[in-house]
């Protein structure tokens, strides 16, 4: 089978030649995304491998079908930039990776806590300057400290436990609470009361229309005062120019987060050299107590590996005419 793969960055490359190496597939690597733009680039290929910011709109997936290919293979578990009306008219099948390593992420949502609270990233650039002053870097202990989680699923269970690990208080709201959690010594709130009662909050539900904005200014005014706010889910759950203002009325003590509402014409480009596009972004960067990172909360070697395997073994699958066990339909 001949696949294009989009989005490439030399990471992915390397994962597809060491775990394709057996396999009679016969990939070509683009390093731009595919869209109405680029579509023309899959002509003489069986299927297309995609990742996050590749928009499979009506016009691309028409003129996917109309050059043969007959596979949309995600490397990633949404599915939110994919027409599948669309797909499933031209009879495009479409496969996914629905779960990675919510240790993953959940592991970086705790790095993200604990830089943002002792202030790691400035002491290592202040001691490799020779400035050992301690001014300014206080933190304070996670110890019995209330962090809140919504959306207690893979990612937020795995983020639970490891909260715990640190002696915190862990409460939780999510539509369905989960009995080994429960006994772990999580505490199901109502939203309201997670809210209110956090001194830490961590967001770890999916972006659906119930779920955009949940952290806006009405959220915020119910919050306490300093507040750490991380999200590692999507960038929607939060209303930027909401906590842009809470960061300025220190309403919001801290904000960490690896996802942003506007990432898609950011986030796996290196900019340094150009001029940026969104004023936001560089609003929120200008403050000492937002730490931002570009949608990496994914990007460990097992995560990677298993996105990988998975997305040959669908290959594998759709090739041979099996079953596609993680067909989105
Ligand atoms: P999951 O489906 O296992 O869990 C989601 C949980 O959210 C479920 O328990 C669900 O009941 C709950 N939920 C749904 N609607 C809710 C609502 N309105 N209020 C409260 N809870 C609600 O998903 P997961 O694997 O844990 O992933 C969670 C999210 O993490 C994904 O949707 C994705 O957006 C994000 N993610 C980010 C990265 C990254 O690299 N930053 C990587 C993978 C996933």
């Amino acid at each position: 089978m001949k696949i294009a793969v989009f989005s490439t960055k030399i990471y992915d490359r390397e994962y597809f030649e060491k775990y394709g190496k057996d396999k009679t597939f016969d990939f070509s690597f683009f390093e731009t995304s595919l869209g109405t733009a680029t579509v023309n680039l899959s002509k003489g290929f069986d299927a297309v491998c995609v990742f996050v910011n590749d928009r499979l709109d009506k016009d691309t997936i028409e003129g996917l079908a109309s050059m043969g290919v007959k596979l949309i293979a995600l490397r990633c578990a949404g599915f939110n930039n994919v027409d599948l009306e669309t797909a499933k008219k031209n009879n495009i099948k479409v496969v996914r990776v629905p779960a990675y390593s919510p240790q993953a992420v959940a592991e970086h949502a705790m790095a993200l806590i604990l830089t943002l609270n002792r202030k790691t990233h400035k002491a290592y650039n202040r001691v490799r300057e020779g400035n050992f002053s301690l001014n300014r870097l206080i933190g304070f202990n996670l110890y019995e400290k209330s962090i809140g989680i919504i959306g207690t699923g893979k990612i937020g269970a795995a983020f639970c436990r490891i909260a715990l690990g640190f002696g915190s208080k862990v409460i939780a709201y999510d539509k369905y609470s989960s009995e080994d959690l429960k006994n772990l010594g999580v505490e199901y709130r109502s939203l309201q009361e997670v809210l209110e009662l956090s001194d830490i909050l961590s967001l770890h539900c999916p972006l659906t229309p119930e779920t955009k904005h949940i952290i806006d200014a009405a959220a915020l005014a119910t919050m306490k005062k300093g507040v750490m706010i991380i999200n590692t889910s999507r960038g929607a759950l939060i209303n930027t120019r909401d906590i842009l203002d809470a960061l300025k009325e220190e309403k919001v003590g801290y904000l960490g987060i690896d996802v942003y509402e506007q990432e898609e014409n950011l986030f796996y480009k290196d900019l340094s050299e150009s001029i940026i596009p969104d004023d936001l972004i560089l609003r929120l960067n200008s403050f000492p107590n937002v730490l931002i990172t570009a949608h990496q909360a994914y990007f460990t070697k097992e995560a990677m590996k298993e996105i990988t395997q998975t997305t040959l073994n669908n290959i594998r699958s759709f090739e041979k005419g099996e079953a596609l066990e993680n067909e989105i339909s």
